[in-house]
């Protein structure tokens, strides 16, 4: 929550000493005549819900302190956003909505929106962006005080299919801008598919994402989205892509993290050539997050610092400058998965060591079914 910051009076200025008696007594009834419309101004923007206007839209980001996004640099002496090559602001903590059921991720959405969370993690493919959009519009938060990611699917890389693509994903989420498009995967799928049904690589858009991407940024140019980036990139695909002469580089690599595959060398390449990486299926994912819940180390550290070790978990994540992306439609889960907390050196390093002790796992890999391998290196 944002709290109100005064300009402090410098200290060295004594303004009682400093002026002369009347002048004193007139500043103090201006100063006082000041206040009455300060707060008579207050009362208007609270009482009318004045939206529309810029000064409703600041009262209720520093004076109501909720339903707005938090600009606070830090939080639980975690970065709360990274900021991207726009400018733009993004949360450092969103709720992932794959594989929330039509039904409950209205409800999910609207617990985090409420527990504080202002960043929305959602795809084309996921089938539930009108709910997702529905239940932000419920919520009566500013478009502006969220962001919303979504993701092209391998079926639109054809450049004229992208803008269409992105319309559609719009219209479900009832907005008409997106702060985030990522390419969700570096495959491209044919219209047609095989006899059963299976979707048919196309190897040319795969293998050069460029014309696509070029898409990408027209979209960026026509102001319907405001960052553009990347999923499933390994780094030889992201180097592939960015030897083009771009006039965006990706903003972000949203790729598989967690305990079971903490991919070290990906995140120390992406720290140092300033690629922000998002870690999906944090937790493992619904298959393994009951494992990463009880991996010894993680509870350690979870009880030592009177945290779940789910929050652990999410903090480590923050901790290795990633952004994370924690999908839950239980409500008290939702609110845990936000509490994040800076990890003493060697509590982060404990579950740092363990995650890179054993052979990586992936839990989301599709290669077999599109007939790519898509992490080759
Ligand atoms: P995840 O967030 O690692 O795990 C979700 C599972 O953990 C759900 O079964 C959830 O159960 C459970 N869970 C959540 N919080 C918990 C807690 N505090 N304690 C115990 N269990 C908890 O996995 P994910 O859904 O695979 O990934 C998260 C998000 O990443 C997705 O929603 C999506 O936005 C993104 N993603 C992107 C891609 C991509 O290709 N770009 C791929 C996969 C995922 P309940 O919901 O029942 O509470």
């Amino acid at each position: 929550m944002s709290t109100i910051k005064y300009e402090p009076i410098p200290n060295d200025v004594d303004v009682e000493n400093v002026l002369p008696r009347q002048r004193r007594s007139d500043l103090r009834s201006k100063f006082r005549i000041f206040h009455v419309f300060a707060l008579a101004a207050l009362m208007y923007a609270a009482v009318s819900g004045f939206r529309a206007t810029g000064l409703g839209r600041i009262l209720r980001t520093h004076c109501t302190g909720f339903k707005s996004i938090s600009t606070a640099a830090t939080r639980g002496g975690l970065p709360n956003y990274y900021t991207l090559p726009s400018g733009d602001k993004i949360p450092s903590v969103a709720l992932g909505v794959w594989q929330a059921a039509k039904g409950e991720v209205g409800a999910a959405v609207k617990t985090a929106l409420n527990a504080g969370y202002r960043h929305i993690d959602g795809a084309w493919i996921y089938g539930n962006e009108a709910e997702v959009g529905a239940a932000i519009k419920e919520t009566g938060i500013s478009r502006e005080d969220i962001f919303i990611t979504s993701k092209l699917w391998n079926s639109f890389h054809q450049p004229d299919d992208v803008a269409p693509a992105l319309e559609e994903s719009l219209k479900r989420l009832g907005t008409d801008y997106l702060d985030l498009y990522l390419i969700h995967w570096p495959v491209a799928f044919k219209k047609e598919t095989t006899s059963d049904g299976k979707p048919i690589a196309d190897l040319d858009l795969t293998n050069d994402p460029y014309p696509t991407w070029k898409a990408l940024e027209k979209l960026v140019d026509s102001g319907k989205v405001k960052n553009i980036g990347v999923s499933n990139f390994n780094i030889r695909r992201l180097q592939n892509l960015t030897a083009n002469n771009l006039k965006y580089q990706p903003a972000v690599n949203q790729v598989e993290l967690n305990f079971w595959n903490p991919q070290p060398d990906l995140v120390s390449w992406a720290g140092k050539n300033g690629v922000l990486l998002e870690a999906y299926s944090p937790l493992g994912s619904t298959q393994q997050v009951k494992e990463t819940l009880s991996v010894p180390e993680i509870k350690a550290v979870a009880k030592e610092l009177r945290i779940t070790p789910a929050q652990a978990v999410i903090s480590w994540h923050v901790q290795r400058g990633t952004i994370v992306l924690p999908k839950s439609v239980t409500p008290s889960r939702v609110e845990e998965n936000f509490k994040v907390v800076k990890l003493p050196q060697e509590s982060f390093d404990a579950i740092e060591k363990a995650a890179t002790a054993h052979p990586p796992k992936r839990v989301v890999d599709p290669s077999k079914n599109w007939g790519v391998d898509v992490f080759e290196d």
